[in-house]
């Protein structure tokens, strides 16, 4: 019997447009490990198949019953943007300032969900931080009725309206103990802030969105999370899958759990970004949210000799800012950093420094570093918004991009991380 579904398990594995003697002629399709077939006949050694391109004749030998995880680097413009798949889970970490990711979920992604009148279940929503880059196009995917939600994590810095903010700073009250400024404002539960001050206009529309989720039953939970919580941990196909949160840290002062405040506003919410490790069997994905120079020696005097932050493949942090450390990148040493940035902005991002850094200390002979930026196509007529693909079974990890000019059979510019 022919099994109902199958997934490529080789990177690029090729789609023939026919078999001759036990052996495919004319590739017409190569597809990334991982993708989702439908077996609709045999013969010897391959299968017929229906894929989301041309369909065709598949070596038994490049499918099998895994997908591995999936992990997509949107390009969002200025901002950041994930999206996971993992065993059925649906992760997403950001979602960019604007509609690129509502619109790669709803006009891509989950078309075969939507079709069919299925509500796109996202399992985790993780905020890294409530900058408008990074959340404000939650806001929509929040609101449209189609989208249900498990939980939403977040950090627990939120920005308080500028003219009626009673508070000495835009984040909240500042104190000093000791010689070192805290803020005096964690929110835990967004649902039941009991914050009599208004918050900027763009915090309000997410609150808003949150709580109009949860009265339509479509949100599960709301949570705050700091260093040390495990918000996912599950095995898939008989690999360990986890979520672990290596960043922010909160000080008791005063018997409560405060934020340190760093020289401004906008160093302190981004110093205090969620800084999230996903592991996968042997392999590691490090997303760092918006850390800076200051967080990040902050974050290495209090992991001392532990060196938690070692990964396979980074997020950089802050879109490829210069306000990072070398001994931080260092500690990271990843074989692919991924730098999530926009054109038409202030910052110049990725800067110079912050690319030449990310090479020269990466590992192996050949460190990777990718670019939202360099992902996007532009024509006369258009922008086409770039992707970069991570496929990883748990020991192999595949980083593939689409050719910004590639034919079917040619698609993909791939490279296969060392193995570990
Ligand atoms: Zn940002």
């Amino acid at each position: 019997m022919l099994p109902s579904f199958l997934y490529a398990v080789t990177n690029e594995a090729p789609v023939y447009e026919s078999v001759v003697s036990n052996k495919g002629k004319k590739i017409i399709n190569k597809i990334q490990m991982g993708t989702y077939v439908k077996p609709g006949d045999e013969q010897g050694d391959f299968y017929k198949v229906t894929t989301a391109g041309p369909d065709g004749w598949m070596r038994k030998a490049d499918l099998g019953d895994t997908m591995g995880i999936k992990i997509f680097y949107l390009d969002v413009g200025q901002g950041d943007g994930v999206l996971i798949e993992a065993g059925g889970l649906r992760i997403l970490i950001d979602a960019g300032p604007a509609d690129n990711m509502h619109s790669y979920l709803t006009k891509w992604q989950y078309t075969y969900l939507l079709n069919a009148k299925k509500p796109v279940h996202i399992h985790h929503l993780f905020i890294s931080h409530f900058d408008t880059d990074h959340y404000k196009g939650c806001i929509k995917i929040l609101n449209d009725p189609r989208f249900t939600f498990g939980n939403i994590y977040h950090a627990g810095i939120l920005k308080f309206a500028e003219r009626t903010n009673p508070y000495n700073t835009s984040l909240g009250d500042t104190f000093k103990k000791d010689g070192v400024s805290y803020l005096a404002k964690i929110f835990n539960n967004l649902l039941t802030t009991n914050e009599p001050a208004p918050f900027n206009r763009d915090v309000s529309g997410f609150m808003k969105a949150i709580a109009n989720a949860k009265k339509e039953n479509r949100l599960g939970g709301v949570r705050r999370l700091e260093s040390g919580d495990r918000p996912v941990s599950r095995v898939i196909e008989r690999q360990n899958f986890s979520i672990e949160v290596l960043a922010p840290f909160t000080e008791r002062v005063n018997n409560k759990k405060n934020f340190v405040y760093w020289s401004n506003e906008s160093k302190t919410i981004n110093g205090h970004s969620l800084v999230l490790k996903v592991k996968f069997g042997n392999r590691s994905f490090l997303f760092g949210g918006d850390l800076n120079s200051q967080s990040e020696e902050y974050l290495l005097a209090k992991y001392g000799n532990h060196h938690p932050f070692e990964t396979d493949v980074f997020k950089s942090c802050h879109h490829g800012s210069s306000d990072f450390t070398e001994a931080f990148i260092q500690q990271v040493h990843p074989y692919a950093t991924i730098i999530s940035s926009g054109d038409n902005e202030t910052y110049s991002h990725p800067r110079a420094d912050a690319i030449g850094c990310a090479g020269k200390y990466g590992r192996g002979a050949r460190p990777l570093v990718y670019s939202t930026e360099l992902a996007r196509s532009v024509s006369k007529s258009k922008i086409i918004f770039g992707l970069i693909n991570v496929r990883c079974n748990g020991s192999d990890v595949y980083i593939n991009q689409m050719k910004e000019a590639g034919a079917p059979a040619d698609l993909w510019d791939s490279y296969q991380l060392p193995g570990t």
